[in-house]
């Protein structure tokens, strides 16, 4: 049979790749992002305790309404905003699902959607199944600042969109409230939708808080904020995030996310909801993984490697540069096969492949995966 791709030019996602290949080559794994330390016991127990009440059949459409209610908590303790549980938060398949529907309810074949490279790697393929047109904006390098000058010269007449992620995959930095300020004024009184992927929101470890959206009246009731509890929590094979903004949007998402999840895994909403009625569950995560970052970067302090400023997210960047001259795509993969430990090559994040010889470790490991991993950067 002939079939027509929706997405010719697409392949498989650089974290399948790159963990098969860590698996095959019996390699340490630092390259796709997940802890490999477990959740609390407690919040296991939870999950336990409502599978075992019952709660085993479909939650309803748009989330439990203790979760949205506790999310409704966090974003007014953390960014001093109301959100209604009713109508403006809705609960997700893992944040990759939010930002699939939120493109899904709003771009149209030829709208343009402004993304930031590097940039997470399922933006512009959710982009481009929906006839959407992604125009990248390479951020400063080595800053990884955005030039809004640049967005402004990017935006026309059919720019629908703009996806920004802070703190940012794959970069580590961190949008300031200056960025935000810049945004809100670039966006006013246009049509245009601000997605914004705060999946590390509780990763910053910078003095400035956390600058979300949600913080700037004018730019939040055209935005849609996607977070993930993966990465809160420690339970990425959960799969349950969530989205949220004002209803005018809400409503739009609700009606794709009916159809294409109905609805999210029932007790492990309910356990998530209990347990983070604990706001140290969030609200220490930050110092939890600047702990580790620095733990990880005081190990590797005298390799070859150039260690990159890392304000958010577990991700450390390390510039081999002083090492090979390779691509760093074969760079990580002979780094995994021969040496026997897995990271992301950076190059992979930009459309135009851009390679700054940079790689990308997750530090969301216990103590003795660092050690063993700083041991071979250090051999490097
Ligand atoms: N956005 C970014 C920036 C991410 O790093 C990730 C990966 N975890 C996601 C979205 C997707 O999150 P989830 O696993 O909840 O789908
Ligand atoms: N967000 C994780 C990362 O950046 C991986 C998510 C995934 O594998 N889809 O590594």
């Amino acid at each position: 049979m002939e079939i027509k791709s929706k997405l010719p030019n697409i392949g498989t996602t650089i974290f399948s790749v790159m963990s098969s290949l860590a698996r095959e080559h019996n390699a340490i794994n630092l390259s796709q992002g997940f802890p490999d330390f477990s959740c609390s016991l407690q919040l296991l127990e939870l999950a336990q305790k409502e599978m075992s009440a019952g709660f085993n059949q479909y939650a309803p459409m748009q989330g439990v309404i203790q979760l949205r209610e506790r999310i409704a908590e966090i974003i007014q303790t953390c960014y001093n905003r109301v959100y209604s549980p009713d109508t403006e938060i809705t609960i997700t398949a893992g944040a990759t699902q939010g930002i699939y529907t939120s493109i899904a309810a709003f771009i149209q074949k030829g709208d343009e959607v402004i993304i930031f490279e590097p940039a997470y790697d399922c933006y512009i393929p959710s982009i481009e199944v929906h006839g959407g047109v992604a125009v990248p904006v390479q951020l400063t390098y080595p800053n990884f600042h955005i030039d809004w000058q640049l967005v402004k010269q990017k935006i026309n007449k059919n720019t629908r969109m703009i996806i920004i992620n802070s703190p940012h995959n794959p970069s580590g930095t961190v949008l300031s409230s200056n960025d935000l300020v810049e945004l809100e004024k670039i966006v006013a009184n246009k049509n245009i939708i601000v997605v914004s992927d705060e999946v590390y929101e509780h990763m910053n470890f910078m003095e400035e808080p956390h600058q979300s959206v949600a913080r700037f009246k004018s730019l939040s009731n055209q935005s849609i904020i996607v977070s993930s509890f993966g990465k809160t929590v420690h339970t990425t094979g959960w799969k349950i995030g969530y989205v949220a903004g004002p209803e005018y949007l809400m409503t739009e998402f609700r009606k794709i996310h009916q159809f294409l999840v109905f609805a999210v895994n029932h007790p492990f909403q309910l356990a998530l909801a209990e347990y983070l009625a604990d706001k140290k569950t969030y609200l220490e995560v930050k110092n939890f993984y600047s702990q580790k970052r620095d733990f990880f970067k005081g190990l590797i302090s005298s390799s070859r490697f150039t260690i990159e400023p890392c304000s958010g997210t577990y991700f450390q960047l390390l510039n081999y540069k002083k090492i090979s001259d390779e691509k760093d795509t074969e760079f990580a993969i002979r780094m995994t096969k021969e040496n026997k430990l897995a990271a992301v090559p950076l190059s992979v994040f930009y459309t135009n492949k851009t390679d700054n010889k940079l790689l990308r470790f997750c530090f969301a490991k216990k103590e003795e995966t660092l050690k063993r991993a700083a041991e071979i950067i250090n051999r490097l």
